[in-house]
């Protein structure tokens, strides 16, 4: 089990299920040649995946392309089902920062025979993960400047004005299909710019006015 803390509170929330969004960001798509999807690409990772701030990656011996995804994380606050757009924003705790550690050769080959995709985004340190800021402190995270860079040097920098579906209907998709809990979190897909990483590299991702994740790869 992982607990993270809400800033500025004595509130911490066992991490439960983490609910993925795939191709949200259009460059994105159109680097990995991919449709623009109709309704949500959804996938999970379990809680396990999670590693914390100056924690590390481990790249498991199956794969040879191991790629970072900087992405926006809704920490959720309070039970919900079918929760309504106009009522989603009030389900959302805060925001932090994470990335969606890829296999991105295990991920195509199992795409490729229709799938799942959990080996290529569950395995353990999959998912490091900062602490959160309370939802109130972020006016507008749909403006929010997104970054990843690789040893000092930028690979990922965009905006969160850029996701195609915005956190209303984030929420309202998803939690048609899945019951969102207290200390769920979501992860709103990664803007243009995801690459490899291989043993040494230090990544270093920033949300503006959110936070801030480094870790290493062993
Ligand atoms: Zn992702």
């Amino acid at each position: 089990m992982h607990t993270v803390r809400l800033f500025g509170t004595s509130r911490t929330y066992a991490v439960g299920k983490i609910v993925c969004l795939a191709r949200n960001y259009s460059e994105h798509i159109r680097e990995l040649g991919n449709e623009v999807p109709e309704s949500a690409v959804l996938f999970i990772k379990p809680s396990s995946s999670i590693i914390g701030d100056g924690e590390q990656v481990v790249i498991p011996p199956y794969s040879k392309d191991c790629h970072h995804e900087v992405e926006l994380a809704l920490l959720i606050g309070k039970f919900g089902k079918n929760i309504r757009e106009g009522e989603a924003m009030s389900h959302v705790a805060g925001y932090g920062v994470a990335i969606d550690m890829t296999l991105r050769d295990v991920q195509n080959a199992l795409k490729q025979k229709g799938l799942p995709w959990e080996i290529a985004k569950g395995f353990d340190t999959a998912c490091p993960l900062s602490d959160f800021v309370p939802a109130s402190q972020v006016p507008d995270p749909h403006a929010l400047r997104i970054t990843l860079a690789v040893d000092g040097r930028m690979r990922q920098d965009s905006s969160t004005a850029l996701m195609m579906r915005r956190i209303p209907a984030i929420i309202h998709e998803v939690s048609s299909v899945f019951t969102l809990e207290e200390g769920d979190v979501i992860l709103t897909g990664t803007p243009a710019g995801v690459g490899p990483v291989t043993s040494g590299a230090r990544l270093c991702a920033e949300i503006e006015g959110v936070g801030h994740l480094e870790v290493s790869v062993q």
